[in-house]
């Protein structure tokens, strides 16, 4: 998607207020589409005017129309990016946002720079916007979907994000530094490096597969799964250092997937290693450094061996504000990356992910379907702050 944030500079105080408005609507009184007169109630322009506002921000698709049941107003994606890039603009995380660099399936990933010319990486999140997998047989659900949990979903996606990518720094994992996050936007430092999935050679491939798959063991010691590891999610820099991102899916080594998850990581970097680069695994070992390697599954990690920590993390991950319930919420919707498919790495087509698939209305995505499901629960678990209507309006 298109960022044009020129706009921005063209927005009036008024005109936050009412976008912020609209948010609030579907935030705090849980509606899909905002009745107009709801927008003027939140938002109490002394002047009135809220119409006239309004029609502004539908000029710069920052909201959507819709009168079918009634005259109202839904934030777009760009009304929410704009939402969010002006509070981190506020609060002098960065001053500009600059071209786009990464796009995947449920993200848009630009460079911004701060005050100081330091350029940062942000990663907006977008549940819901293009199918994970076709899951043709429940298209029904497609007809009934809503168009308001994206940005529940999104938002707490962000916030996992943020959590998980800040307490695998404290504990010393090669991922970015986590900067800040605010609604579905993170703010991290940028790698400087490339997915490997577009690296062609290495010059010490058996040293950075070794990296690598520590990285899944060392994780798993930590009480966590990464669950969509893979050549998409690891950065490899001009000196073959490795750095992992993309933390939405993570799970605890408790999950009653567990197993399969992390077998699935690790098989996804034997497949791709011994195609790309050649690498025959040493099948011989059965110990190093207290995890045992399964001689039955080819010199694989075993995941019975690694001693299970689970949940030694929920104290960091609290501190950011990503609860536990936050978690199992999320696991609804996003459990384990990609379907399981014997394993398959994600280089092939259906697994579905780092797909630039735009909207396909032919495709069903299981997310979608959990999400039309969870309707209920997500709505009962919005905040009902409406005292903090006001305090949200100002900021
Ligand atoms: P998604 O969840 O949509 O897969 P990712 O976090 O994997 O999103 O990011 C998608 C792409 O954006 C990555 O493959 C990478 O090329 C780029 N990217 C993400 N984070 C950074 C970063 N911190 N620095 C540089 N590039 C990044
Ligand atoms: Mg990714």
């Amino acid at each position: 998607m298109k960022l044009d944030v020129d706009a921005l500079r063209y927005l009036s105080k008024d005109d936050f207020r009412v976008l912020t408005a609209v948010e609030m609507g579907m935030r705090n009184f849980q509606h899909e589409i905002v009745p107009a007169e709801l927008v003027e109630r939140i938002a109490g322009l002394r002047h009135g005017g809220t119409y006239k506002v309004l029609r502004n921000l539908l000029k710069h698709k920052l909201v959507h129309h819709d009168s079918s049941k009634y005259d109202g107003f839904r934030l777009t994606y760009l009304g929410y990016d704009f939402l969010a890039i002006k509070t981190l603009v506020n609060r002098g995380v960065f001053a500009a946002v600059g071209r786009q660099i990464g796009v995947g399936k449920e993200s848009d990933i630009f460079e911004v720079a701060t005050e100081d010319g330091t350029v940062l990486a942000m990663k907006l999140h977008r549940l819901g916007r293009v199918s994970f997998r076709a899951v043709k047989s429940k298209r029904d659900y497609l007809v009934h979907r809503s168009n308001y949990n994206w940005l529940y979903l999104s938002r707490l996606a962000g916030l996992k994000e943020y959590a998980f990518m800040k307490a695998l720094g404290e504990h010393g994992f090669p991922v970015p530094a986590a900067v800040d996050c605010n609604r579905h936007c993170v703010v991290m430092s940028l790698v400087k490096g490339y997915p490997l999935v577009q690296i062609k050679q290495l010059q010490n491939p058996d040293e950075v597969f070794e990296t690598i798959i520590g990285l899944v063991v060392r994780l798993a010691e930590h009480g966590l799964i990464h669950c969509d590891f893979n050549e998409f999610n690891l950065m490899i820099d001009d000196d073959e250092k490795v750095t992992m991102i993309d933390f939405p899916q993570m799970v605890s080594v408790s999950h009653r997937n567990a197993k399969m998850y992390f077998d699935r990581d690790v098989e996804c970097i034997f497949k791709f290693f011994s195609k790309r680069f050649n690498i025959s695994y040493q099948e011989d070992r059965d110990e190093e450094d207290g995890v045992e390697y399964d001689s039955e599954e080819n010199g694989r990690p075993s995941f019975l061996s690694i001693e299970k920590s689970a949940g030694f993390l929920d104290k960091e991950l609290a501190a950011s504000g990503f609860t536990k319930r936050d978690q199992d919420e999320i696991e609804k919707f996003i459990e384990g990356g990609p379907e399981p498919k014997d394993g398959s790495s994600s280089d092939d087509e259906s697994s579905g992910k780092e797909q630039t698939a735009d909207e396909d209305n032919e495709t069903v995505t299981t997310k979608m379907v959990a999400l039309q499901l969870a309707d209920q629960q997500v709505k009962s678990s919005c905040c009902n702050d409406e005292e903090r209507v006001e305090e949200n309006l100002d900021s």
